[in-house]
């Protein structure tokens, strides 16, 4: 088998895997297959975390793949807040929540951080309620920098945030702007500081390599810039082009040819930015975030779903994976709203895994941290990985994309570059060609 890791230019379609079995397997018809999931008794010992969809921005992203909405007035904000608190009660009312905390709680989005601390306080009262996050070791809230005062920083202290990311993405002024970025540089320093004043156990900032653009200089810049604040961790996305994004819709209907520099370039500044925060004391802790060494920085959102921990999404379009069953909410705001208002779940696609499958979603995610413990997968699963998908790895490691030692395998460097070209070789064959999303 030859595995092909090397494409170079940004196409629309570009895609990173961060499921399996792809999206567009999920289907209407298997959505009892997910209410069958939460109707059997709570396994009390696995890890549960709560994901919460916030879908506001203050502008649209070229780049966004999202589904955000920069048009909501105050008043459908806090029905969109209350019709979130309705669904984490029909939640905790499942027989498979009966008895279990929770472990890890994630406010991603769109922007969490675009909610007023008025807002987030009747949220997070409301929750509470019915799920408690009060003894949970990790709470991530995502943050645009534009959207903060010191106020909301110490609001979201207060409820128990232990690891604020800042979608940075950017340092550049114009490169911020032609993107569609809401914010700009000073917005970025005044946050951030803030963030350390209010002393957050983690602070994380999200760049992304690649934006229109970007230029070596610039880049280099940023990287000097994000080293320069000495964050406790750094997460590097690669631009990519999934189909319902802004530019990818100008090259689709315009046909203007991609805007995105290719890959080996963006490869090549993600390396850049290794280098330079290895330089400086940090690890690679997966194939896009940089950790500090000074203090242990966890990702358990990452980790417990990795390795195929319960987690349900709430809130539009949010993605939910529990007790082997993948499933995600209607995608549209009003339906959303209407289906929670008529006291139902509104699961609108599902896919329950087969036990390969469950194998295959963990290794391919787990293989993003850059190591794989083999032992892991022959105690949960009873299978050696390296057997039975023997031609993969072995290609893999004839092309020094990865290495195989005493019971792990490992990425190279190139591996770590270059992981989501690859990893779609270990999809089952019949789903190695269908349409990711
Ligand atoms: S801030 Fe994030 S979620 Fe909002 S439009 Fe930009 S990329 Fe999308």
């Amino acid at each position: 088998m030859t595995v092909e890791v090397s494409q170079t230019r940004t196409e629309v379609g570009n895609y990173f895997v961060s499921n399996y079995p792809p999206f567009s397997q999920w289907k209407a018809e298997y959505v009892s297959q997910a209410l069958d999931a939460l109707a059997q008794p709570a396994r009390v010992e696995d890890p549960l975390g709560l994901y919460l969809h916030i879908p506001f921005c203050r502008k649209r992203c070229h780049f966004c793949y999202f589904k955000v909405y920069t048009d909501k007035k105050s008043s459908e904000i806090e029905v969109y807040l209350d019709t979130l608190i309705k669904e984490n009660e029909l939640y905790s009312r499942t027989a498979a929540f009966q008895g279990r905390q929770l472990r890890f709680a994630y406010f991603g989005g769109g922007t969490p951080s675009y909610i007023s601390e008025k807002q987030l306080r009747y949220l997070v009262e409301g929750l509470n309620r019915h799920v408690s996050w009060a003894n949970a070791e990790e709470v991530t809230f995502e943050c645009e920098p534009g959207t903060l005062n010191k106020n909301k920083l110490e609001t979201l202290k207060d409820i128990g945030v232990t690891r604020l990311s800042l979608g940075i993405e950017h340092f550049d002024d114009e490169v911020l702007a032609a993107n569609g970025r809401a914010h700009l540089s000073p917005e970025i320093y005044r946050a951030y500081q803030w963030a350390r004043e209010v002393d957050f156990p983690q602070i994380n900032i999200d760049l992304i390599a690649g934006m229109i653009g970007e230029t070596e200089e610039k880049w280099r810049e940023t990287v000097r810039r994000a080293v320069e604040l000495e964050p406790d961790s750094v997460t590097i996305y690669q631009m990519e082009l999934p189909y319902n994004t802004v530019i990818s819709q100008d090259i689709l209907k315009k046909g203007i040819t991609s805007p995105i520099a290719d890959w080996p370039t963006k490869r090549g500044w993600l390396n850049y930015a290794f280098e330079q925060f290895l330089a400086r004391g940090y690890e690679i802790a997966g194939t896009d975030i940089v950790a500090t060494k000074k203090k242990t920085c966890r990702f358990i959102y990452r980790d417990a779903l990795w390795h195929g921990g319960d987690m349900i999404g709430i809130g539009v379009s949010s993605f939910s994976h529990f007790s082997g069953v993948n499933f995600q909410n209607a995608h549209n705001f009003e339906d959303y709203v209407r289906i929670l208002n008529e006291d139902r779940l509104p699961i609108y696609r599902a896919v329950s895994l087969t036990p390969k499958q469950r194998l295959i979603r963990e290794m391919v995610l787990q293989l993003k941290t850059g190591i794989l413990d083999t032992g892991y997968f022959r105690r949960k699963f009873g299978v050696d990985v390296w057997e039975e998908f023997r031609p993969v790895y072995e290609d893999l490691e004839d092309k020094s994309v990865l290495q195989r030692d005493n019971g792990t395998i490992r990425l190279t460097r190139r591996g770590l570059l270059e992981v989501d070209h690859f990893l779609l070789e270990f999809f089952e064959p019949e789903l190695r060609t269908v349409r990711y999303a």
